[in-house]
């Protein structure tokens, strides 16, 4: 694996300042479309005279952003794009609050608002006894909320109660709307629904990072590209909206990855890699999280399921600091699927078998981790 970390770029910052804030800026969108049966031009503008960006396939999802003179505002590996919305099917909406969502009531009035998680940090704001944020992260003693404003703020733990309210997909005013044949899959199965998640596939590498090279020149970025619309399809199938970071070979940075992750209330948060090494001896799969709070189980998950289901040497579980899972707020794993540096491994990786395999693994994992939750 081979990151390569970038400056945000003024997109980032843009996503950052538009689409953090759900209570804000998403009441009018957040439907998902699903493209018919042709490809459908994706350009800069809305507009059939701007540049063509990219191409979607029939069955690709996309998210609706904001729409405009009958298009349609998504993202496209990365970068806000628009597609004429007469070619697309409403098939859903994104959730609007994480699974694990907690609020966090104040205790004490006056209670101050602090720009980091200390009391050396200035205060930005004050808060009155009842006054409720919804909880962002927790550092130490200190929770990061969300304000009215839609900027952070740090208040000490010990001034407040967490409540932990998870939504039911069912309860939520928007209702999601199902294609028939999405119901008709869902229900003829005894695991559980994925309806309603929204599940991230992350393909590693991509345009001008080809990540590892492994044997005949194999690049990573391309193998993961495979395995992630493999996989997508399966997840998709036990009901979910899956979003890839990328559908093609573009470069997108990490940062970009983690906002998209943000910016669509991802439930999970999947990293697809290929390992190399050196010592061609070298093989087998891992996967790895960050936190133990938010992305463990979601590893032990879906790790036992790969490790059940695909024919590779289990090297097992470890925690490491990969920027794609340790920034990510959303419960968060990379996996590193075998060695492309290993002439077994990569017979194996190479197989359709294979990408079935871990397509199937990697739903029911998160089938598990979704039900145990
Ligand atoms: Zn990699």
């Amino acid at each position: 694996m081979k990151f390569i970390y970038t400056i945000i770029t003024s997109i980032a910052l843009l996503l950052a300042s538009t689409f953090f804030f759900p209570s804000e800026g998403y009441a009018a969108n957040g439907d998902v479309y699903q493209v018919g049966g042709m490809v459908l031009n994706v350009r800069s503008d809305a507009s059939t005279e701007a540049p063509v960006v990219g191409k979607l396939q029939a069955g690709d999802q996309v998210v609706e952003f904001q729409e405009k003179y009958g298009w349609i505002q998504t993202y496209y590996d990365g970068k806000e794009a628009w597609v004429a919305k007469h070619h697309l099917r409403k098939i859903g909406q994104m959730k609007r609050v994480q699974a694990n969502e907690e609020n966090v009531t104040v205790k004490a009035n006056s209670t101050n608002i602090r720009s980091g998680p200390g009391t050396s940090y200035p205060a930005i704001g004050s808060s009155s006894s009842g006054d409720t944020y919804r909880l962002q992260k927790t550092e130490g003693d200190w929770h990061q909320i969300v304000l009215a404003n839609g900027e952070y703020g740090w208040v000490a733990s010990w001034l407040t109660d967490t409540k932990g309210e998870p939504i039911p997909a069912s309860n939520e005013s928007a209702a999601t709307v199902q294609a028939p044949e999405q119901q008709a899959s869902s229900t003829s199965s005894d695991l559980t629904s994925l309806d309603g998640y929204n599940i991230m596939l992350d393909p590693g590498h991509g345009g001008r990072d080809s990540g590892a090279v492994g044997i005949n020149g194999v690049q990573e970025k391309m193998v993961t590209l495979a395995t992630a619309h493999e996989v997508a399809e399966h997840i998709r199938d036990a009901g979910a909206n899956v979003i890839m970071t990328r559908t093609n070979d573009n470069y997108i940075s990490l940062e970009e990855r983690v906002e998209m992750s943000d910016d669509y209330f991802t439930h999970a948060f999947v990293s697809i890699h290929y390992n190399a090494f050196p010592d061609p001896s070298a093989n087998g799969m891992n996967t790895f999280y960050y936190s133990q709070t938010t992305d463990q189980q979601l590893a032990e998950n879906v790790h036992g399921s790969l490790a059940s289901k695909v024919d590779l040497q289990d090297r097992g579980i470890l925690r490491e600091g990969f920027r794609v899972i340790r920034t990510n707020n959303a419960p968060s794993i990379l996996l590193e699927l075998g060695f492309i540096t290993n002439a077994n491994d990569l017979a194996i990786i190479q197989t359709d078998t294979f990408k079935q395999q871990v397509g199937e693994a990697i739903t029911t994992g998160l089938q598990n981790y979704f039900q145990a939750k």
